[in-house]
């Protein structure tokens, strides 16, 4: 049976558009597969969309090592394709002496993994940066920034087009099997039923990829990591805020906590908080507007009565239930699995945004380790 295309990369997400940029550029003929009905529909647009520097990961995790490249490389491809983008600096404040040796912590997990510019700051120090910040201290990040994430998604789809690459949309991957000449028959969805044979697959489909993957005849499951959905909700403020830095309290174990960052529009948002939920869904409760209003007066006591409104929400796709520590980004290729050509990436949540291009360079690497 004959080939229809290289490389099938399904999912047009951040990453699945950086992958396929990657791929094309380097040569190979792409056809990136998309469920919905745009690109960037899933949690590509319902995120923060901060630049991360890179602070919290343990030293040598794929997430911290992807975040300090991916950061470098997204700066320098904003700048070279006019990608809107803001280096606004984050302060990450500890708001009681007791959360202090957890700030240290953080800041000196950042230095481990070479984040080499944050500068310690005293209460002091820091209102004179925000005046009506509240903390005992705080770490700046200077290179934490904000980007416009659909002109990046752009931008990516534009130079995967541009090197041959294309997007189909409202194309749901079903299923995949493996034939006897290591090819992949993948059936398809959609307004109309397809059937596609590639040498390459890469399963970019975000928060379902465990699903799709256990829908890959052939591939053993033990490959395979649970599928955990942990729901950020945001609030907005509806004033400008009085802030120019984004702002961070501690994170725990699931998120970063409730914090805030502004979009390049000047608005400015909180969140996201952490719910686990068994199934999709983005409806943001109104009446979590208490808790919101408590975490954001322990760094901010000024904030005014009634300034917040619900906003939207984003699931981050967990490979690992609540009760666990958080995991790693797993970029899964015939290396972990043994089955040449194909690639499935898990657990994308944050800094997955900020790391696309560097998630992207070690998929193709992936594809071709042994
Ligand atoms: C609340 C929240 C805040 C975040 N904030 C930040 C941040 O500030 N900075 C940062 O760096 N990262 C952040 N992230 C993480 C970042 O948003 C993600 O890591 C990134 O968007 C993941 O991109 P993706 O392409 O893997 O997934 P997605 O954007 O979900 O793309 C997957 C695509 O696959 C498609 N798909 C699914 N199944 C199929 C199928 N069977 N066939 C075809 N297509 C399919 C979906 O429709 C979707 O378009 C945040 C995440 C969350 C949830």
């Amino acid at each position: 049976m004959s080939i229809d295309i290289e490389c099938l990369v399904i999912g047009a997400g951040v990453v699945g558009l950086a992958i396929a940029r990657e791929l094309a550029s380097a040569g190979t003929e792409v056809l990136v597969l998309e469920a919905e009905e745009g690109i960037g529909m899933g949690t590509s647009s319902r995120n923060s969309e901060v630049i991360h520097a890179g602070l919290y990961y343990p030293r040598g995790s794929l997430k911290a090592r992807l975040c300090v490249e991916g950061k470098k490389q997204l700066y320098t491809y904003c700048d070279a394709r006019h990608i809107p983008y803001k280096r606004l600096g984050k302060l990450l404040v500890a708001t009681s002496d007791s959360q202090v040796p957890y700030l240290e912590k953080i800041a000196a997990q950042g230095k481990a993994n070479g984040v080499d510019d944050l500068q310690w700051l005293s209460a002091e120090q820091t209102r004179k940066l925000e005046p009506e910040l509240d903390c005992v201290a705080a770490v700046l990040s200077p290179s934490t920034g904000i980007v416009d994430s659909h002109a990046y998604m752009l931008a990516l789809q534009g130079d995967a087009e541009n090197a041959g690459a294309q997007v189909i949309l409202r194309t749901p991957m079903l299923n995949a099997s493996i034939d006897t000449d290591g090819a992949f028959t993948c059936q398809f969805g959609g307004v109309e039923a397809m059937t596609l044979r590639c040498r390459k697959l890469i399963n970019a489909s975000g928060l379902h990829a465990p699903t799709l993957a256990r829908n890959i005849k052939g591939l053993d499951p033990i490959h395979i990591p649970g599928e955990y959905y942990c729901k950020g909700s945001y609030f907005t403020l509806n004033r400008r805020a009085p802030f120019s830095h984004l702002i961070y309290p501690m994170p725990n174990s699931a998120g970063l906590g409730v914090h805030l960052t502004l979009d390049m529009g000047g608005q400015a948002k909180f969140g996201p908080d952490t719910e686990w939920i068994e199934s999709e869904n983005y409806l943001v409760n109104p009446a979590q507007v208490t808790a919101f209003d408590q975490a954001i007066r322990s760094w901010w006591p000024g904030l005014p009565e009634h300034a917040l409104e619900p906003g939207y929400a984003g699931i981050r796709p967990k490979i690992v239930p609540a009760s666990s520590a958080a995991g790693d980004f797993v970029i899964a290729g015939p290396g972990d699995h043994g089955i040449p050509g194909l690639v499935n990436l898990f657990g994308i949540e944050s800094p997955g945004l900020t790391a696309a291009l560097a998630i992207a360079t070690v998929t193709a690497q992936a594809l071709t380790a042994h």
